[in-house]
């Protein structure tokens, strides 16, 4: 397919074509999109999503790419990037609407500085509201689900959807937009007045637990593996004696067991190899089968 010639001209935001997608991952890893589009606005990204579905074209949403391993092939298609491009924060009494785009720092830091409290614990998680939302995202006991009021959603075929929080299907590390294949345009979380003092001392405390415990200078995605029913990822890891575990570039951090890690060129093919290394050692070692947290996406 032309792509250059059928994404000429058009007003989506800014396309690229043949693009490096590991420049676009936190783990540095992955093959080029045949296009790529950062949106900026709302009908930007309605009328691209549209546009895709009449022309046969697979859009494939990313965020901030903190919790994503894309393949060696990349993806084919339209990558549609929703990140700080996308990035529009307002306040109305103690309701924060959040453009899909805008980083869960970046949205809790201008929480703390209107007084509210609610979001200092997971304003580590270096993901956009987009990702955060889609994955329930959670850290130190809150979840999205805790403090959501509502998201505004587009379908694949360009319709809005508004849903409150229980529609949502909340649950650990999961939600409705990957059962019903949705996008996140905006969401409203709903938060509490309180003394900035106090606010900024849990704020100060998360952060340097976060810095303490996390190779936060590695690239990674963060916790490879979901929570096993009855234990912790990390510490099986540990108790397997896989720290610091290498094979080529990729590695379980030092740091923290539950991090896999690109130490400079691992490829998705071998990283994917090393997740499954780690699960079956993990298994056969403890009977714990660890399921994995980051999303693989691209061709195979
Ligand atoms: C150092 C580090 C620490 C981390 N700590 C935590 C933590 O404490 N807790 C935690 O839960 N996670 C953590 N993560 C993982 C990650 O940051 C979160 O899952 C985050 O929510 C992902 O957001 P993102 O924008 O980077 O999403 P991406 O990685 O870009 O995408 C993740 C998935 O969400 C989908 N998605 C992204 N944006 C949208 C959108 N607008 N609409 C619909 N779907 C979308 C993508 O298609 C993909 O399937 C960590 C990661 C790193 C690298």
């Amino acid at each position: 397919m032309d792509y250059r010639a059928l994404y000429e001209n058009k007003d989506f935001g800014i396309i690229k074509f043949d693009e490096k997608l590991k420049n676009y991952t936190n783990f540095g890893i992955g093959g080029s999109a045949d296009v790529l589009v950062e949106v900026k606005e709302e009908y930007q990204l309605v009328d691209l999503l549209k546009f895709n579905m009449e022309n046969g074209i697979e859009s494939t949403i990313l965020g901030n790419g903190t919790n994503i391993l894309v393949t060696d092939k990349g993806i084919r298609g339209c990558v549609i990037i929703i990140s700080k491009n996308y990035d529009r924060i307002s306040l109305d009494g103690n309701l924060l609407k959040v453009s899909a785009g805008s980083l869960l720092s970046k949205a809790s830091k201008f929480s703390f500085k209107n007084s509210l409290t609610g979001m200092e614990e997971v304003s580590g998680i270096p993901g956009s509201v987009g990702g955060a939302v889609a994955m329930n995202a959670g850290a130190y006991g809150v979840e999205m689900k805790d403090i959501i009021k509502s998201v505004r959603l587009i379908s694949k075929d360009g319709e809005i959807l508004e849903y409150d929080n229980k529609d949502m299907d909340f649950s650990y590390r999961h939600s409705r937009v990957f059962d019903d294949d949705l996008i996140v345009s905006e969401a409203i979380f709903e938060l509490k007045k309180d003394n900035q003092e106090k606010i900024y001392e849990k704020f100060d405390d998360f952060t340097n637990r976060r810095v303490s415990k996390q190779p936060l200078d590695k690239k990674s995605a963060g916790s490879t593996f979901k929570r096993p029913l009855g234990s912790y990822a990390s510490k099986l890891i540990d108790e397997c004696g896989l720290r610091g575990y290498k094979r080529g570039d990729c590695q379980v951090s030092e740091k923290h067991c539950g991090f896999l890690i690109n130490n400079g060129h691992a490829s998705c093919e071998e990283m994917i190899n090393f997740i499954e290394e780690v699960s079956s050692i993990v298994f056969e070692k403890t009977g714990f089968k660890l399921e994995r947290e980051v999303k693989i996406i691209g061709e195979r």
